[in-house]
């Protein structure tokens, strides 16, 4: 497929890990060198293009603007836009790089204005190149850190269409993966912060870093467990909660309930107090 082809020279798309150099974290995307986007030497640039398929583009977008390093900005049409999100450049030989800046597939942004690849470049579609493109969105990126707040590793979140999720990690040099590492040995989310919580307070501990941001956001002390439901933190990742009072907050669900009953089971020895929390209200919507 033409789009999950990466450019020689520009960062991969960084949903695609499993392609991606281990050594290799996020790049900045390369200059395009210097030149101006004013002048002979732009109507020279754009000469050369010819019927390329940059100007077409730019043709359907709002909000068009040069960048100083020679690309171009619009408004993406691909989602609610209200800067421009949209990086566009060409490549040698007319190739075009489409980049959404909040993670809009490239074939979503040709057909919301109304293009396709095919009707773009009829005899060169194998020259048709995308910056980045995937179904997946990057939507959030937790750093996992151990009590004393030394990055262990970062948890992404990827989403797909309106429902589709997927977690990925990577480790605080930037390397897809663990290493390893096992994720029972992984702190809980938010460790760095109980150092600076009372001795005396609740603090509530969740299922992932998502319902951990929701809970700190209305004001609860939260941490997460990073394991997925059918993992449990070791007694080493939990032993900062020694002496503190703690209430399990489980998700939901069967795996959710099981997971913080075995987390119970260790925090009983090291908590000085360790309750679970139903919300009993939520069964009869289950
Ligand atoms: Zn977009």
């Amino acid at each position: 497929m033409v789009g999950s082809r990466a450019v020689e020279g520009l960062p991969a798309s960084p949903v695609r890990g499993d392609t991606q150099p281990p050594h290799r974290p996020h790049t900045p995307r390369p200059a395009t060198g210097c030149r101006s986007v004013v002048g002979a030497e732009q109507a020279e640039r754009e000469e050369h293009l010819g019927m390329g398929g940059l100007e077409r583009i730019l043709e359907h977008l709002e909000g068009v603007k040069p960048t100083p390093s020679g690309e171009y900005a619009a408004l993406c049409p691909a989602h609610d836009d209200h800067e421009p999100s949209l990086s566009l450049r060409e490549a040698e030989e007319g190739k075009v790089l489409l980049h959404c800046h909040a993670g809009c597939d490239y074939q979503d942004i040709l057909e919301a204005v109304g293009l396709d690849t095919k009707d773009l470049f009829p005899p060169h579609v194998e020259n048709v190149v995308l910056w980045r493109s995937s179904d997946w969105r990057l939507t959030a990126t937790y750093e996992v850190k151990d009590p004393e707040g030394r990055l262990v590793a970062l948890h992404e979140r990827l989403e797909k269409g309106a429902d589709e999720k997927k977690y990925r990690w990577r480790l605080s040099d930037g390397r897809y993966g663990l290493d390893g590492m096992p994720l029972a040995s992984l702190p809980l989310y938010g460790s760095e912060r109980v150092k600076n919580w009372p001795r005396e307070a609740l603090i509530v501990l969740v299922e992932g870093e998502k319902a951990t941001e929701a809970l700190l956001k209305v004001g609860f002390r939260a941490l997460g467990t990073v394991t997925g439901a059918s993992g449990t933190p070791s007694a080493e990742s939990l032993k900062m909660l020694r002496g503190r009072r703690v209430v399990l907050w489980p998700d939901n669900d069967e795996a959710g309930r099981e997971h913080m009953e075995r987390v119970a089971e260790t925090l009983v020895d090291m908590a000085a107090e360790v309750r679970i929390y139903t919300w009993e209200e939520a069964r009869s919507y289950a």
